[in-house]
């Protein structure tokens, strides 16, 4: 089974830090510049009460943290977990301001949460949580400050409950210009078409481009995806037309494989109907290290952070990890899979297809207006794609891998913006 847990000793938060002083390091970065982004400006931590289906009362922490609002207001999702802390929630912040840098959208980066394990809560106990929740936030979120999204173990229901108590807070005048202060929301509810498989969407675009570049057939190769939550079953289900089959998935349920290939669909309806792969008719069981050593083309960790490891990125044999996960490698890892020339599409571009799709939703929201579906694919490709082209040139300047290139695409975007605009006073 996979881990979440921290490990050899470095926190999430420190991987950002060895990644961001990496990149500024290549780039020579302005160095007061770099003090600024190498701290979060906002850090919100509430504690609220929630009445359980007994009529117990729980305590729950939430957190919102807001790392930087240079390229426009704070944005970044809400995770339920419980491995949710300071640490992890600065960290994933900071990631979110750099892959809207990249992929040129006009937000900043954010990123909150509750510590908690969902699935051990009702429907009814999980819509007061949130809602209580988005009660103790208040006014840190807003549709022109920041704005969430969902995340790991939330979904566009969590938005729609975060929508309706905002909402609920404001004047009944100003309640239908606020709409945008939450997106991933239901389509009936103000939600963009194509948003729930935006993440995944993104991750078979930049899968695809990276086929091109490398001159290599996807009509006949391989995947494997670690968590088949939205990202990864989304991720699977969109390789299958490009010819990409998937072999294995794993999840916090177990593992199971099937080199004869397994239909995404049915799993995904599976994972939907028994909350997890275990189990699932159509392959094998495997354990952890079996699952990681499967050989494949490709692999898409889209669960959670420090997944790949010094232990663990020893056992993969593929040629390419696209990240759709936040984090899924850390400093070992990273040095293990460039030493043993596997290629990289970095989280940070890999799976901003999600925020970008939120931009667009906001968007529309603010304009009054809904595209087609075929509208939303043809400008997310355009802009993730803009961000490929912008990273892999990165990557050839400064000779350099593709992480530490995401980070030199992004930082040059808000080195350029505190040069024009300066620091107040
Ligand atoms: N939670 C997603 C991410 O990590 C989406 C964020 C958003 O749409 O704001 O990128």
């Amino acid at each position: 089974m996979m881990s979440g847990d921290r490990h050899g000793g470095s926190t999430v938060y420190e991987n950002v830090v060895a990644q961001f002083d990496r990149a500024a390091e290549t780039m020579g970065l302005d160095p007061s510049i770099r003090k600024i982004l190498a701290t979060t400006a906002n850090e919100v931590v509430v504690h609220f009460p929630v009445r359980l289906d007994s009529g117990k009362i729980e305590m729950f922490t939430g957190y919102r943290v807001q790392h930087n609002n240079a390229l426009g207001p704070y944005k970044g999702g809400l995770r339920y977990h419980p491995a949710v802390d300071i640490d992890e929630v600065r960290a994933l912040a900071t990631w979110m301001t750099w892959k809207s840098a990249i992929v040129d959208i006009p937000f900043g980066g954010a990123k909150g949460g509750v510590q908690c394990d969902p699935s051990k809560y009702s429907q009814a106990e999980l819509e007061r949580l949130t809602r209580r929740f988005a009660f103790a936030l208040g006014s840190n979120i807003g549709p022109e400050y920041d704005i969430p999204a969902p995340d790991v173990n939330t979904n566009a229901q969590t938005m729609a409950w975060i929508l309706d108590t905002y909402l609920s807070m404001m004047p009944p005048q100003e309640r239908n210009r606020c709409v945008h202060v939450v997106t991933g929301k239901p389509i009936e509810a103000g939600g963009s078409l194509g948003r729930e498989k935006a993440t995944g969407q993104g991750i078979a675009y930049c899968i695809e481009q990276w086929s091109k570049d490398r001159s290599f057939d996807l009509s006949s190769a391989t995947c494997f995806v670690q968590g088949f939550g939205n990202v990864g079953s989304w991720a699977a289900r969109l390789l299958r037309p490009l010819g990409v089959t998937l072999v294995a998935a794993e999840d916090h349920t177990g593992a199971v494989a099937h080199p004869a290939g397994i239909d995404p669909d049915r799993l995904a309806q599976y994972v939907r109907e028994r909350g997890g792969v275990a189990g699932f008719p159509g392959a094998k069981p495997v354990d952890h290290r079996g699952f990681l050593s499967t050989k494949a083309d490709i692999f898409v960790p889209a669960a959670l952070e420090n997944q790949i490891t010094k232990e663990t990125a020893p056992l993969l044999t593929v040629r390419l990890v696209a990240e759709g996960a936040n984090g899924p490698t850390d400093i070992e890892g990273d040095r293990i899979l460039q030493e043993r020339k596997i290629d990289l599409i970095p989280d940070i571009l890999c799976n901003s297809g999600g925020v970008i799709v939120s931009y667009f939703e906001w968007l529309q929201n603010k304009r009054s207006e809904s595209w087609d579906l075929e509208e939303v694919d043809a400008k997310l490709r355009r802009r993730i794609l803009g961000g490929y082209d912008r990273v892999r040139a990165a990557a050839e300047e400064f000779k350099t891998d593709w992480r530490t290139a995401a980070y030199v695409v992004a930082l040059r975007r808000l080195h350029t913006v505190y040069t024009r605009r300066g620091i107040f006073p």
